[in-house]
């Protein structure tokens, strides 16, 4: 088995932190593992924030110097204007963990792709999964570039895609929508300097986030519910006018144009079982947070690193090892949820508005099913 070029033990669709921290952890444990990525090189994603409570993980992982390289910086915590009108830094600071970071997203994931590549060859860049056929003993993926279709043969799979699990959704398993929650997004650049940090604010609708972009550009995002998004020639008005609604960023920020806008889905969602006989799910594929949480990145670097190991073990006999992850994302997901509602509890500005009534009902309907 050894022998095939395009044969592995462990198959790893997805090259972003879950699919990288999987591989490492293979890697390590002598697996061999190769990675399947469809973008050629890394792509700039939404999300930046790291809390200061990854810091153990980062370090078991082997990649907290890569965190404290001189592109990323020490933050210490985000702005936040919710549940009341004022404008609240949220402070890290007390966390015994000291601070967290606000990483440059596209240098991070490069850093990533960097690491694995050293250690390990096995990565197929500017590939997509195409097909995966799966029986008891292996799993067959066809995956494809522009000029070149190659199928590879492992005893495991792993789905590492992100929010749209490609690899569940090919072996026919869905994830379960808690809610649809969308994130309108858009990048603006900056005519004057303004601090490097996470704004939140909330609004009727929704709530805003602003994010540094690169040096004089930012990204803006407007969450809201599917039933609220305006119809494409509408998306402009609707949010210059959510933006007016804000009692802080429009003194901060001022936006003449919006060129293009993004819709992204930006809820959460989970798998019922985040692992079947072949295959496990880890990072966002198998659990997709809510971005007000700020977990998802360190979530998929932790389900990496614990699903690596979970099917280490598993390829070396150990038949309890998968339910042994499935045991603790779980309980991490459920103790997410919590926190989730008590922080929507927290805005109680908008008594009639769809959205806040509509967050809280679907959130509270999860914990009591
Ligand atoms: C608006 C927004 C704001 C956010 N803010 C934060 C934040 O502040 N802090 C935080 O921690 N998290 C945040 N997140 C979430 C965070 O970005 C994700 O949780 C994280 O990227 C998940 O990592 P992942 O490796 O599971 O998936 P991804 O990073 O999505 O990586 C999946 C990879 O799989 C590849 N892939 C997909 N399909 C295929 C295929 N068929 N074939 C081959 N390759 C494929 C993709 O190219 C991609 O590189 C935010 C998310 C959103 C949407």
């Amino acid at each position: 088995m050894e022998n095939d070029k395009h044969t592995y033990q462990v198959l790893i669709i997805g090259g972003g932190p879950a699919g990288i921290a999987t591989a490492i952890t293979l890697h390590a444990r002598g697996i061999r593992c190769c990675v399947v990525e469809g973008h050629q090189s890394p792509i700039r994603k939404s999300g930046e924030a790291i809390p200061p409570n990854a810091k153990p993980l980062l370090k078991q992982l082997g990649i907290l110097s890569l965190i404290e390289d001189e592109k990323h910086e020490v933050y210490y915590g985000n702005k936040s204007c919710w549940g009341n009108d004022q404008l609240e830094q949220k402070e890290f600071l007390a966390d015994r963990m000291g601070h967290g970071f606000l990483l440059d997203r596209l240098h991070f994931e490069t850093q990533l792709q960097d690491l694995y590549k050293n250690t390990n060859n096995a990565f197929y860049k500017g590939y997509k999964l195409k097909k995966v056929v799966s029986d008891e003993t292996k799993t067959l993926a066809t995956i494809e570039n522009t000029t070149e279709t190659l199928t590879i043969t492992s005893d495991f799979i792993i789905d590492a895609t992100g929010r749209k699990a490609s690899v569940c959704r090919h072996l026919g398993v869905q994830k379960e929508e808690l809610d649809t929650q969308f994130a309108m997004t858009f990048n603006i650049k900056l005519s004057k300097a303004i601090p490097n940090e996470i704004i939140v604010e909330a609004t009727e609708n929704g709530w805003w986030y602003v994010a540094p972009f690169t040096e004089n550009e930012l990204t803006m995002m407007f969450f809201t519910l599917q039933t609220l998004l305006p119809s494409k020639e509408n998306r402009e008005n609707f949010l210059q006018s959510e933006l007016r609604k804000t009692k802080h960023l429009l003194k901060i920020i001022q936006v003449k144009q919006i060129d293009t806008i993004k819709i992204m889905p930006a809820g959460t969602s989970y798998l019922q079982i985040p692992f079947g006989e072949n295959w496990l799910a880890v990072g966002d594929a198998a659990y997709s947070y809510d971005p007000i949480s700020s977990y998802g990145i360190t979530s998929a670097l932790a389900s990496g690193f614990y699903g690596g190991h979970a099917v280490a073990d598993f390829l070396n006999g150990k038949q309890e090892a998968l339910h042994v992850y499935r045991y603790v994302v779980e309980n991490a997901f459920r103790a997410y949820i919590q926190k989730l509602i008590a922080h929507y509890e927290l805005e109680k500005r908008w008594k009639q508005s769809y959205y806040w009534t509509h967050r809280l009902s679907v959130l509270a309907t999860e914990t009591t099913s």
